[in-house]
């Protein structure tokens, strides 16, 4: 098999999956993708709708039966295919992924890696989903729990990491024996589009995995609705994610959500000036501050509050900014004008609440969706940036005085998705351990996410964990058995 190609075009089909056939919408509408960083349309893909979704997942549910059968060494097989095509189209799926999204592309190669990654792990976990054997306390009877596939899954993904949130649900469903209707956010549909067409080329049966690009709506009520469908794993915003579980609760399936953050970056006085810095530039400009595990809040204790305010701003204002294709870009732009528009207001009002802003705070003179990487000092919680996930290049720092504080401020949130804090006591980091009410906890760290851990939110963040040994749970169901007369 001899998938590399040198362009990413060459990768994607502009069109949908349904069944192994790669068709367009019913009605022959399309929906346009753009690069955020020129503006330009890139590609054209299906505005699919309810009818296509229900025969997605018509496709799903029929091969779901010969999918969870197939001897598992062969899935395996498979999937472990999957994970070289990937990683042998690094880089064209890299240029992609900057292109419809607009992250640099050094990030785009470490998403698309990641993603490879996720899917060895879960080839790998397919092998451990054995049940148990129960001692009867009863004479004459045995025991046992055996687990299976939930069925037909639907995974909904967002635009800022449209490959890796794809792995970390592709991954887990196909190692149980699940079939998937996938549907990419339509801003970054390409990335969703480029796996059916791997899979494919793969040797993935017709059905297995199916990709549909359209109408959230209408191809979400339809997800929701259809009975066929046992599972929803969704990555995005609290508010659509809620809604989802309000639909889906008439058909009673299983959900996996992972949702909006509001993560809080602590900085005691004891830390490590340098290596706060540097993590603190991570974990907020990443992607353009647009990921949900980005630093919305970083809290600094007074004694050293004025000193990283200082080294933190000089290395904000010092940020390359420029189209995510572009050498040594490490900051791209924003994902659409609605993004814009939203940060434009967050500054604006913490401005007007008294906070001093020490650098950015403008649009970037490359104009069209770029912004500069901004730091307002003296953040107050009567900020929006306090409650509000940012989702931009905009860092508010607020001045706390005890631990008690700062971690009942940092847990002041309906979010419990990541934290991150700078410390050198190694008490002080086993209190956060406990009393910090996030699923991630990052001390001394920000690159924190790898195949090997379990991610997910506590609270409004989320429900269920994806990676780790874990994250294959949520696509098994468990049933029990009692075979009775044993006795002899
Ligand atoms: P984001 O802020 O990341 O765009 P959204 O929650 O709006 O988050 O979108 C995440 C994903 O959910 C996208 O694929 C989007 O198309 C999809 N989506 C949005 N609204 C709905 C809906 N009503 N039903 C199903 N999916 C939806």
């Amino acid at each position: 098999m001899n998938l590399h190609v040198t362009g990413f075009s060459a990768l994607v089909r502009k069109a949908n999956l349904i069944n192994g056939e790669w068709v367009g919408a019913d009605d022959g509408k399309t929906i346009d993708v753009t690069d955020p960083a020129t503006g330009q349309t890139i590609a054209t893909v299906p505005n699919a709708g309810q009818a296509e979704a229900s025969r997605a997942i018509d496709a799903a549910h029929d091969a779901f039966p010969d999918w969870a059968g197939m001897p598992l060494g062969q899935r395996v097989a498979l999937m472990r295919r999957l994970h070289d095509a990937i990683q042998d189209n690094l880089e064209p799926m890299a240029q992609m992924l900057t292109a419809e999204q607009g992250k640099p592309l050094s990030e785009s190669r470490a998403e698309v890696g990641s993603s490879a990654a996720y899917v060895l792990w879960f080839a790998e976990e397919a092998r451990r989903t054995n049940g148990s054997v129960i001692p009867s306390p009863i004479p004459g009877r045995k025991l046992m729990t055996t687990r299976h596939p939930v069925g037909v899954v639907a995974a909904i993904t967002p635009w800022n990491f449209p490959s890796s949130m794809l792995a970390r649900k592709l991954g887990p469903a196909l190692a149980a024996g699940c079939t998937v209707v996938v549907k990419p956010a339509s801003a970054t549909p390409l990335s969703g589009l480029v796996w059916g067409h791997l899979a494919e080329e793969c040797g993935f049966p017709a059905g297995v995995i199916n990709v549909l690009t359209g109408s959230a709506r209408a191809i979400g009520g339809e997800i929701t609705a259809n009975p066929k469908v046992r599972k929803i794993t969704f990555t995005g915003s609290t508010e659509i994610g809620k809604q989802l579980l309000a639909e889906a609760a008439g058909t009673v399936k299983r959900m996996s959500m992972e949702l909006g953050g509001n993560a809080p970056f602590i900085v005691f006085d004891d830390a490590d000036l340098d290596a706060a810095v540097d993590g603190a530039i991570i974990a907020k400009f990443r992607n353009a501050g647009q990921t949900c595990i980005c630093t919305n809040r970083l809290f600094v204790q007074a004694g050293i509050y004025d000193r990283f305010v200082e080294a933190f701003a000089a290395r904000v204002a010092s940020l390359k900014v420029a189209p995510g294709g572009e050498d040594g870009a490490e900051q791209g732009p924003l994902v659409d004008d609605a993004a814009l528009e939203k940060i434009e207001e967050l500054v604006a009002d913490a401005l007007a609440k008294g906070g001093n802003l020490v650098t950015g705070g403008a649009a970037h003179e490359r104009g069209g969706l770029f912004y500069q990487p901004t730091v307002i000092a003296e953040a107050t919680s009567a900020m929006r940036v306090t409650t509000e996930e940012i989702f931009g290049p905009v860092a508010p720092v607020y001045r706390f005085e005890t631990d008690d504080e700062a971690i009942a401020a940092a847990n002041d949130t309906e979010y419990g998705l990541a934290s991150y804090a700078y410390t050198t006591d190694l008490a002080r980091m086993f209190r956060l351990q406990d009393r910090l009410e996030y699923g991630l906890i990052g001390i001394n760290e920000v690159l924190i996410v790898m195949p090997e851990i379990p991610f997910g939110g506590l609270k409004e963040s989320g429900l269920g964990k994806e990676g780790s040994w874990q994250g294959i749970d949520d696509y098994l169901e468990t049933k029990y058995t009692c075979i009775g007369g044993m006795s002899g």
